[in-house]
């Protein structure tokens, strides 16, 4: 399969491990949260204290010019710039908003400019001439530091018996801002001071909230831990959070399989000794009375050879059935798979199988619905028929039968194995699988049985993904139905 390439943040996680940490991420995290919204709140406020001072200082300052432009008309300063009075005021005022003002007529020239550089010259700006239509305007140059406005010079005519207001100069005003500016820079050095003090308090916070929020996961590796170091095997309690008892609950359940697998394995080490041991002690009771009868005739000998010779031949089968269940036994067991004529292989081991039958008085029939041809490994399938088949006449009653079945469908082949012998209890059917199960443990021995047939043949349906079935009445007879997929999942 094409592999997916890791990303770049999945690169940099592999080679950082601090990018891996669940904490570095509530950290980061946390400390997003409790700091940038107060970086937003101090942006925030010193920009709008700031607007609002440059928006009331610029009320304040076109007020007072509005005033004086009520003067100018009184004083007709416009036509003669010699007013003391109004000298005086403009110069005042220039002072006081540290600022310079420009007193223009209605043909754009400067009558009087508190600078004194640039009078007699003339203006011709935008907002001048808007401020010549009644409008007048406002500027702030926030990197200079100066509100610059004009202010129309308005004189109310009566004209046809109407008033009317005339546009006949405008003041040209600047106002420094450099107070705002200094009030602004001191609040902004507290409210930086104010924040270094919050960024601490919140690093301090996080740091100390996200070991603790992180705590519970500690204590999940401490527990699995003590379970791996031995210091105990029953199931761990993490129940802080509902994540962790998830992780804490998985865990325990595959402790309790993990429990099952190991019983199973002693037990079944367990079992293996004892089996193989026993033909062993048969064998070495043999050999010990013949030695200890030097006398002994040679037809004692003869009988006792023959049943040393019978306990190796047990021993044998019972090295081989394990062999077999061992290969079989793995979950990747080496599957060989061709398409296998299923007729044809029913019909040789009932060939094989048929002089045992026939020795035992057991009649064995085959009937096949169809024809079947299927996807399987043709060595261990034919071992599934073999030991059922064998079974059925081993566990079979004098002039009994043997019946086999074979059947398929678009997807399934089926094999059923009925006979007329001793059948099994009912308590039996879900413990016959396992190994060296037995029904009758002398009836079984006595007639060659080693009580892993059955585990090698469930084995072997399990790996081609079928399914094996048991019915049986004591005392009547026994059905083993096994099915079997026609072409192999893998
Ligand atoms: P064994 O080598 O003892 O036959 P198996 O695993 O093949 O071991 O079978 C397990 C037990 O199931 C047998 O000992 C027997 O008691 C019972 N059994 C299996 N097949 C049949 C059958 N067809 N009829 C009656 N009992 C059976």
């Amino acid at each position: 399969m094409h592999e997916k390439k890791p990303g770049l943040f999945r690169k940099l996680m592999q080679k950082i491990p601090l990018l891996r940490s669940l904490k570095t991420y509530i950290f980061v995290l946390m400390l997003a949260v409790g700091i940038i919204p107060s970086v937003i709140l101090r942006m925030g406020i010193l920009q709008s204290y700031e607007e609002r001072a440059v928006s009331l200082r610029a009320t304040d300052v076109y007020t007072q010019y509005m005033i004086i432009a009520n003067h100018l008309l009184n004083y007709n300063y416009l036509q003669d710039t010699s007013s003391e009075v109004i000298n005086a005021e403009l110069d005042q005022m220039s002072n006081l908003y540290d600022g310079r003002v420009l007193i223009i007529n209605g043909n754009f020239r400067i009558v009087k400019d508190t600078y004194g550089i640039s009078e007699g010259k003339t203006v011709i700006s935008e907002e001048v001439i808007k401020c010549f239509r009644g409008e007048s305007t406002t500027r702030h140059d926030s990197n200079n530091g100066y509100i610059e406005m004009t202010i129309p010079i308005v004189e109310q005519v009566e004209k046809d018996g109407r008033e009317t207001s005339q546009v006949r100069g405008v003041i040209l005003a600047s106002a420094s801002t450099d107070s705002i500016v200094v009030t602004l820079d001191i609040l902004k050095r507290k409210a930086l001071i104010l924040e270094i003090v919050m960024a601490v308090i919140i690093v301090g916070g996080v740091l100390f909230f996200s070991h603790i929020l992180i705590r519970p996961f500690s204590r999940v590796t401490q527990a699995i831990n003590e379970v791996k170091d031995g210091f105990t095997d029953e199931p761990i309690s993490v129940p802080d959070y509902i994540e962790t008892e998830h992780i804490v609950d998985a865990f325990n359940q595959l402790l309790a399989r993990m429990k099952v697998i190991n019983d199973s394995r002693q037990e079944f080490v367990a079992n293996v000794s004892h089996e193989l041991k026993t033909p062993m002690t048969s064998v070495k009771v043999l050999a010990d009375s013949l030695n200890q009868q030097p006398d002994a005739p040679v037809e004692l000998y003869r009988e006792f050879m023959q049943d040393i010779t019978e306990e190796i031949e047990r021993e044998n089968k019972i090295i081989n059935d394990l062999l077999a269940l061992v290969k079989m036994d793995k979950t990747e067991a080496k599957m060989d798979i061709s398409t296998v004529d299923i007729n044809q292989l029913l019909e040789a081991t009932l060939k094989r199988l048929r002089p045992i039958a026939r020795k035992r008085d057991v009649e064995v029939v085959f009937e096949s619905i169809r024809p079947v041809t299927a996807e399987v490994d043709e060595v261990k399938v034919s071992q599934i028929f073999t030991n059922l088949v064998e079974n059925a006449i081993k566990y079979n009653k004098e002039h009994g039968w043997v019946k086999v079945l074979l059947d398929a469908d678009h997807q399934f082949f089926t094999v059923e194995i009925s006979d007329s012998g001793v059948g099994i209890p009912e308590a039996d059917h879900e413990h016959i699988f396992e190994r060296f199960y037995r029904v009758d443990k002398s009836h079984s021995r006595e007639i060659g049985g080693t009580g892993l047939g059955l585990s090698i043949t469930r084995n072997a349906v399990l790996l081609h993904r079928g399914s094996i079935k048991v019915s049986s009445v004591e005392g009547e007879g026994t059905c083993f139905t096994v099915k079997i997929p026609l072409s192999y999942i893998r």
